[in-house]
């Protein structure tokens, strides 16, 4: 039933959840805030519409529910169900209500060294737990790691990621190209863990600077960039020694 049909205040219904509203849009996917109809929990729900997918994006839209079923971890957005219809896959997940760091920083600008520290160790605490249990991620950046309500990180978005294995190499291109390592923009292959590794040091450069190390108007030259490694080293960075 399209929506202007429907009866006003009757809430769209998956499962026992009560749709309220979008929080997020992806390429295939949309994200809703739903709440369960009895114990009135919030929950995140990622639906993905399968006839908008072919095969191989299908396959990833499975891995990564497969990738987020191995993981439980407290900096890492819990799996909580999947329901698929014939045309329809809803991934319900844990809420992070404080949204995206990314808007977060848009909002306040850069965070103090010491808040910035306590943010990157839970980053690093829920990437170490990943690489453990072979899998990479592949698209860590700011619009991917949440805020729960206590201001906690929350790592989304598995759409990228994949087991790997020591002496097997990947190649697919994967992520946000300034986050992109410099082999990644080379079209070598790598193992997995090193590219999540500068992504995270590119997350550690925009949580202090609150802004990207590595940027350009165009792809070539944010290429150039990235492959020099020359980035800014702004006058309140501290010299290291007191953190
Ligand atoms: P993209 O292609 O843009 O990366 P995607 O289809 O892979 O998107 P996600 O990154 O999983 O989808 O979700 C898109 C956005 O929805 C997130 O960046 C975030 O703003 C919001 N979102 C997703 N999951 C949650 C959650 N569990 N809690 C709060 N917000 C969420
Ligand atoms: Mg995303």
């Amino acid at each position: 039933m399209a929506d202007r049909e429907r009866p006003a205040k009757t809430p769209i219904r998956v499962g026992f959840y009560d749709i309220e509203r979008t929080i997020g849009k992806g390429n295939f996917a949309v994200v809703k805030l739903a709440r369960h109809r009895i114990t009135k929990t919030e929950v995140a729900i990622k639906i993905i519409d399968k006839s908008q997918l072919d095969a191989s994006n299908l396959q990833k839209v499975y891995r990564e529910v497969d990738i987020m079923k191995r993981l439980d971890h407290p900096h890492i957005i819990k799996l909580y169900q999947v329901m698929e219809t014939k045309n329809m896959i809803y991934i319900v997940s844990e809420y992070a209500s404080k949204g995206e760091i990314f808007d977060y920083i848009a909002k306040y600008g850069r965070m103090a060294e010491q808040a910035a520290r306590r943010k990157f160790w839970q980053i690093l605490s829920a990437v170490e737990y990943c690489h453990e249990r072979r899998i990479v991620h592949r698209d860590l950046k700011a619009e991917n790691l949440l805020l729960d309500a206590n201001m906690n990180i929350k790592i989304a978005d598995f759409g990228f990621s994949n087991y790997y294995a020591t002496g097997e190499l990947l190649a697919t291109w994967c992520g946000s190209p300034p986050y992109a390592a410099p082999e990644v923009f080379e079209g070598k292959r790598y193992t997995g863990p090193e590219i999540d590794i500068w992504s995270l040091g590119v997350v550690l450069y925009v949580l202090v600077c609150g802004a990207l190390p590595f940027d350009g108007s165009t792809l070539q030259s944010l290429r150039d960039r990235v492959l020099s490694g020359r980035f800014r080293i702004p006058y309140f960075m501290s010299q290291g020694k007191d953190l």
